[in-house]
């Protein structure tokens, strides 16, 4: 008897797992990234839409992008949750030390060994364990990893014109074609805007309040076109961007080429006239003598060996950092030989400054509504995105803790952090469910066992 019954429930815990691995409840993810957006260029511009997303959604304060506060850097620690000193994407540009080769943003794109250094990015991720993913000209979209690429992918052409208005309305288009007709799991969409305006006329600007208002009406048009897709219920939607901006200050500038005592002839290699950001490799035996003459040089300045780097940056623990690692206070940018930079607007400072804050929204089925949460750490959102569409990270060094409240899930329980968190995303419900009946079926197997055993 005791036998029958302990097989019987082995059985059907068994057989309750089967069914578990095909049924899925997963909803499709599209993370959307407006470059440069401040946390608080809404405050000085009418945007409606994102007013009513945050209604309809979660809006964060703000959120804290890692250092250095540049573009495709910030860009991968969304896409791998990791500190920028761990993924490697050191810099906009691919360099060379040894050559003295250094290539533009866009070039980078196109150089996989930059990106493909270690960490996979959530596309990647995603597709191994079974998903569909696609890449609108978001950073690092265009690098092969591990030998494996996003499903579908856009990159930009070289005369790729950031700002036109239908462009993007068609590249929303485009990417609701992928969720309804070709049926992908998770976008990444990418618009170069507010950065490029930002950068050109300043954050203050009235140029840059109406890209933020086009922006707006964007977000506006990408709302809507998910309704009309009757896609709302099975589509989360994540807004976000990658760092703020500042005023470039144009007086006192810092001019390497100027500094007493300091000579280019002593540099091997140089990275400057990139915002605030320096990185140096002195020639043979110069070392100490560049660090001298640079280290005082300007009071905004401040220059450090590799190793001395601020450890809050969570910055210079990588082989591509240079021997000396220059940054600037902000508004000050960095000139080396002749003023090339001549941008009214300028991104790349400490992470700390308010101004380098940025902005985080998301709505779906998988969010609260009306709720606005305290700032975090941008490294989290990647452990958010793996949650959403139900597949297990990479390691990382964000935590769904930063963001777990936001989710419906995480109402009407006790639990003010997910199950078993740490530094990995907890396992699925539907494991701990099929791990639970696994253990029912044990014991019901040692029953049986044991029945059979002392009839
Ligand atoms: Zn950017």
């Amino acid at each position: 008897m005791y036998a029958f019954l302990g097989l019987m429930v082995s059985l059907l815990a068994l057989g309750a797992c089967a069914p578990l691995q095909g049924t899925s409840t997963r909803k499709k993810l599209l993370l959307v990234s407006f470059d440069g957006f401040r946390w608080n260029y809404d405050q000085d511009v009418d945007t409606p839409n994102l007013d009513s997303m945050a209604r309809d959604g979660v809006k964060a304060r703000y959120m804290t992008p890692p250092f250095v506060t540049q573009t495709s850097p910030c860009h991968f620690s969304l896409l791998t949750g990791k500190y920028i000193e761990n993924h490697g994407v050191i810099h906009n540009m691919w360099f060379n030390t040894s050559t003295g080769q250094k290539l533009p943003y866009y070039y980078t794109q196109r150089v996989s060994s930059w990106w493909d250094n270690g960490s996979l990015p959530i596309w990647i991720t995603a597709q191994r364990q079974g998903l569909k993913t696609a890449s609108l000209f978001f950073p690092g979209g265009n690098a092969t990893y591990q030998g494996e690429q996003v499903n579908i992918k856009r990159v930009e052409g070289f005369f790729h014109k950031y700002n036109n208005v239908t462009e993007w309305r068609q590249n929303i288009d485009l990417v609701m074609k992928w969720f309804t007709t070709d049926n992908l799991d998770f976008v990444a969409l990418y618009f170069g805007e507010p950065d490029s305006t930002g950068h050109k006329y300043g954050p203050e600007s009235q140029q840059r309040k109406e890209m933020v208002s086009q922006v707006d009406q964007t977000v506006g048009y990408l709302r809507k076109s998910i309704r009309e897709h009757g896609m709302s219920s099975a589509l989360n939607l994540i807004i976000t961007s990658d760092h703020g901006m500042e005023t470039v200050i144009k007086k006192d500038e810092i001019h390497l080429q100027k500094v007493a005592n300091f000579s280019f002839r002593d540099i091997q290699f140089e990275l400057v006239d990139y915002g605030p950001q320096g990185l140096l490799v002195p020639k043979p035996g110069k070392l100490e003598e560049v660090y001298e003459a640079l280290k005082n040089a300007h009071p905004k300045l401040h220059v450090y060996k590799k190793e001395e780097f601020p450890k809050r940056f969570r910055y210079a623990n990588n082989p591509r950092i240079t021997p000396l690692v220059l940054y600037s206070d902000p508004g000050y940018v960095i000139h080396g030989r002749i003023k090339v930079q001549l941008n009214n607007g300028e991104h790349g400072f400490d992470n700390q400054v308010m101004n380098m804050k940025t902005i985080f929204r998301a709505e779906g089925p998988a969010f609260k509504r009306g709720l606005e949460v305290e700032p975090f750490e941008s490294v989290n959102v990647y452990a958010l995105l793996c949650e959403l569409l139900e597949i297990k990270p990479e390691p990382h060094d964000g935590s769904l803790n930063a963001t777990w409240h936001m989710l419906l899930k995480s109402a009407g329980t006790d639990q003010i952090s997910p199950p078993g968190t740490d530094q990995i995303s907890p396992p699925h419900s539907t494991w701990e469910l099929a791990l639970v009946l696994s253990l029912v079926a044990c014991l019901g197997c040692v029953i049986g066992i044991a029945c059979y055993v002392l009839m």
